[in-house]
């Protein structure tokens, strides 16, 4: 650990470099996962795209930083000084608080993502500026997760850092938050549904985004503008369902005479 008599500038920039190390090994660690995971149930479906793949994640190591650096300042205000509300004790809180707590991170987290994402496509110049190399990956793979212009990365990377002074949460759910983030990032961008038909099309599943959702939204632009949850979306009119093209692969496993009743399934 830094010692207590280091510098604040020299702290910052040493928690700094430290928490974007992490982000970047969890941005290869998970679409490294998923990319395999591609591979095996969709040979070929990155087939021709080197040169996309690899400007995705130049952009995401930039992101990287600019995640981790906020992250990795107030992680070290917290251990050093007990700014935030972040704690450790499990006493602290309600046991119920717990769950309570990632809702309400990914809730505000989602609603944050919807209003600037659509402020985005919304002016043209603000798209050219801040969204446009996200929308450069087409067809997304899963190295599109992080793949942001360093103004959206700030917008994203705020958010987090800046919720912790306001909302309690114990270390372990902040972890829950920041893995479902980065899971449901990736596997949102993989090109492939990897829940089942009958998640997708449950009652439960017309509230949350997967990738059938999210590839509209590469292929269209102007809908769809949700996170993790369909609220918004749905509230404000912008839902416009899931992707034809997805929907209509076959499920991983699935045998191919099953194709004629997917089509009666959807
Ligand atoms: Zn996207
Ligand atoms: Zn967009």
């Amino acid at each position: 650990m830094i010692p207590a008599d280091t510098p604040i500038w020299l702290a910052f920039l040493l928690v700094s470099a430290a928490m974007t190390v992490i982000v970047a090994v969890r941005y290869f660690l998970a679409c490294g996962l998923f990319a395999l995971a591609t591979a095996r149930v969709r040979p070929g479906l990155y087939a021709g795209m080197r040169g996309q793949i690899g400007k995705e994640i130049r952009w995401s190591m930039i992101a990287a930083f600019i995640y981790g650096a906020p992250a990795g300042i107030v992680f070290w205000l917290w251990r050093h000084h007990g700014y935030s509300l972040l704690y450790a004790d499990f006493g602290a809180y309600p046991l119920w608080y717990l769950p309570l707590s990632v809702l309400i991170y990914l809730f505000v987290q989602d609603s944050c993502f919807y209003w600037s994402h659509r402020a985005m496509h919304g002016s043209q110049r603000l798209f050219r500026l801040a969204h446009s190399v996200h929308h450069e990956s087409r067809p997304p793979t899963v190295w599109t997760a992080m793949s942001f212009h360093p103004v959206e990365s700030i917008s994203g990377a705020i958010v987090i850092p800046l919720l912790v002074f306001f909302v309690p949460i114990h270390l372990a759910m902040l972890g829950v938050v920041l893995t479902a983030a980065t899971i449901m990032g990736v596997v949102n961008h993989m090109g492939w549904e990897i829940f089942p038909r009958r998640f997708v099309h449950s009652p439960l599943g017309q509230w949350v985004i997967t990738a059938s959702h999210h590839e509209r939204h590469h292929e269209e632009y102007r809908c769809n503008f949700g996170l993790y949850f369909r609220i918004w979306d749905r509230l404000c009119g912008t839902d416009r369902g899931l992707s034809a093209r997805l929907t209509s692969q076959r499920e991983p496993g699935a045998p191919a005479q099953a194709k004629s009743q997917d089509k009666a399934l959807r």
